[in-house]
């Protein structure tokens, strides 16, 4: 399977892409685009079905490009997502791992993943818009490959909470006579919805995303969210008035009740703002932080930077254990959070600052900062090399590397490695079941004392 899940098959030589193919299967397939070296084809007939093929519970998983893996069981995917950061590792990052027949490489552990693996999402966001049959407003996803929007009222990874908030939001619309948003006209209000819910606190928070300054009715708009969803803390309007698939605008602004909404993870408190990054998936992000903090192995006197660091979630559990945190984050308002956030919990040893981690930390370093222990967790593009080279200078004692991206991950492992520092330990972490997403922590040690 590729990066994202789909089969890929050989027919003599010939290497075709085929999606819902799963590994070990014979099939018939369809031809539908052909390049010199490869290319794409639909699965016409299972001829020896894997053992591992499952039916996939939701309804609307051929359509959706939500999920990639419901036709996988579930242990399998544990099993195929190790496999994929291994061969990340070797392929891009030129490293050994223990296991290959040689001596002292890299140990990757089992991935962690879910007991039970559903409605494990506290975060939703969909688009808005028109049903061509029946005119209707719709939100939903994407159909494969198209941008008609298919209406979607039962997610099977989202919190109940979240369908209920959209299915809410949805039929206030709809009732207010509310225009949905057209991106080829760039006519009509409504853009986007996002709903986050705490799973410790019941919280909602519900953005609504609109094309223009002005939502038409909002009194009753907030009326009738209020008198319908009993958790809601919070009704956010983000504008964005360009024409893009971005999803939120520049502008953000309160309508009704708090900014923030609250949950907790290991019984640290958060208030998360709408435009800040917060895990999807809270169980595992208790599993994928208490990785980190094991692997950042702290007696209490270390100074850490947590570079990448949101609303300051893994600062503040290492804080628990570190001497002092240094957290640095390029959204403002995420640094807001961070800031509250340890006020919050009462922790004194962690201070935030805003900017982007690659011009920050290195400014730290010429104003005489050491760090003993680095903490990374950087978007799918993986670390700036101005941070890495700053890493290198810096000489911590251990990295610790959290990655929601295998081959930026294993990249950037090359220039630790060529650094002077060694990959030992590597653990994935199942943040996205039944996606082929793929997330992991990674222990690096420093080996030119
Ligand atoms: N560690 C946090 C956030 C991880 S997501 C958590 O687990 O919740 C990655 C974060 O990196 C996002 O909050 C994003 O806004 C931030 N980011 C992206 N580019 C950055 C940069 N160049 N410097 C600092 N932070 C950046």
């Amino acid at each position: 399977m590729t990066h994202d899940g789909e089969g890929v098959g050989r027919v003599d030589g010939y290497t075709l892409f085929v999606p819902g193919a799963l590994p070990g299967e014979r099939i018939s397939a369809r031809v539908t685009k052909q390049k010199k070296q490869y290319g794409y084809a639909e699965l016409d007939e299972l001829l020896t079905a894997s053992p591992d093929r499952l039916n996939p519970p939701c309804d609307i998983y051929e359509e959706c490009g939500g999920c990639q893996l419901q036709h996988f069981d579930y242990e399998a995917q544990l099993t195929w997502k190790r496999q994929h950061v291994i061969d990340n590792l070797t392929r891009i990052g030129k490293l050994t791992v223990a296991g290959d027949g040689e001596d002292g490489g890299i140990v990757v552990h089992p991935t962690i993943g879910m007991e039970n693996p559903w409605r494990y999402r506290n975060k939703a966001a969909v688009p808005i818009g028109t049903a061509s049959a029946s005119g209707e407003l719709v939100g939903g996803f994407y159909e494969r490959g198209t941008h008609r929007i298919i209406d979607m009222d039962d997610c099977l990874i989202q919190h109940d909470r979240n369908d209920e908030a959209l299915r809410v939001v949805k039929r206030i619309a709809r009732y207010l006579r509310v225009k949905p948003y057209d991106e080829t006209t760039g006519e009509g209000v409504l853009r986007h919805v996002m709903v986050r819910t705490g799973f410790v606190t019941g919280e909602i928070m519900v953005v609504l995303v609109t094309n223009g300054q002005r939502l038409p009715r909002q009194p009753e708009w907030i009326e009738s969210l209020r008198a319908e969803l009993p958790g809601l803390k919070s009704i956010v309007q983000n504008v964005n008035e360009r024409n893009t698939n971005v999803i939120f605008g520049d502008e953000t602004r309160t309508l009704w009740g708090s900014d923030v909404i609250y949950d907790e993870l290991d019984g640290i408190r958060f208030a998360i703002s709408a435009r800040s990054f917060y895990q999807v998936n809270p169980s595992q992000t208790i599993a994928l932080y208490g990785k980190a903090v094991e692997y950042a192995a702290l007696t209490g006197n270390e100074n850490v930077i947590d570079a990448y660091c949101g609303i300051g979630t893994i600062s503040l559990f290492l804080a628990r254990k570190a001497g002092h945190v240094y957290g640095v984050e390029i959204v403002p308002e995420a640094i807001e959070d961070a800031k509250r956030n340890a006020a919050l919990n009462g922790v004194e040893n962690a201070t935030f600052e805003a900017g982007p981690a690659e011009v920050v930390i290195p400014r730290w370093r010429k104003e005489g900062a050491t760090a003993d222990v680095i903490v990374v967790d950087p978007p799918r593009k993986g670390c700036d090399s101005a941070l890495l080279e700053t890493i290198l200078k810096m000489q911590p004692e251990r990295v610790v590397y959290v990655s929601c991206n295998p081959s930026t991950l294993a990249r950037d492992l090359r220039v630790l490695e060529d650094g002077g520092y060694r990959t030992v330990e590597v653990t994935p972490v199942d943040m996205f079941p039944w996606t082929s997403h793929v997330e992991a922590v990674v222990s690096i040690h420093r080996i030119n004392k």
